[in-house]
């Protein structure tokens, strides 16, 4: 598919089965989440725009880089902050900046109830995190949102893509890269990804 990275490694699979394993505890499943996150973080990365720069060792003088570009992370709220703790884990340098998007229940429009963005997203790489690309409306109300404020890099970080999410977002933000851990058969009825793992930001913060 066109733009859309899927993460292929044995040891994603195994997170992925405690993931939708339904007898998961809490703990295990953020635990997983986090490690996942780590590995997305490498992948939604690896283009990182770096300026060369001198390291000095105990021995001599070398070639070092330094990050030639900030990166900032944009969980869409609830369920994105699961994916957070791995990503600064591995980038202990970026900003995080926060989007809250819900469903009206009238119009079935995607509408912002919160948002706090660093300065700088008009230069940094912007990584827009949900660990489950269901529909794609609210992933694609948030990249609209960014955009409208100046943000010209993005990648799409999840961990779970449904078809339907990916046909959405690839048609409204062909500009935006996904990376994705897997990508699943279809949304149900109630917009639920099968086989998924259920409510995400549920099962992260327990609140099943
Ligand atoms: N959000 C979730 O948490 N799970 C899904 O399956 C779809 C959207």
């Amino acid at each position: 598919m066109e733009n859309v990275s899927v993460i292929s490694h044995p040891v994603v699979d195994l997170y992925l089965t405690y993931l939708r394993n339904k007898n998961t505890k809490t703990a295990t499943f953020r635990r997983a989440m986090s490690n996942i996150g780590i590995i997305l973080a490498y992948h939604a990365l690896n283009d990182l725009k770096l300026d060369e720069t001198e390291v000095e060792t105990p021995i001599q003088k070398t070639v070092g880089y330094q990050s030639g570009q900030e990166v900032v992370v944009i969980p869409i709220l609830r369920a994105g902050l699961s994916l957070v703790d791995g990503i600064i884990s591995f980038m202990p340098e970026a900003k995080v900046g926060h989007v809250g998007v819900y469903r009206d229940e009238t119009t079935h429009q995607p509408v912002n109830y919160y948002d706090n963005l660093p300065s700088g997203i008009d230069t940094a790489l912007n990584l827009v995190v949900d660990p489950m690309l269901a529909t794609g409306g609210s992933g694609s109300h948030a990249l609209s949102f960014l955009k409208e404020n100046g943000a010209k890099k993005i990648r799409f970080v999840c961990l779970i893509a449904a078809p339907e999410g990916i046909a959405r977002l690839q048609k409204e933000h062909p500009d935006v890269p996904i990376i994705t851990a897997t990508i699943d058969e279809k949304l149900n009825e109630n917009a639920y990804i099968v086989p998924g793992l259920g409510d995400a930001g549920d099962r992260y913060f327990g609140t099943v």
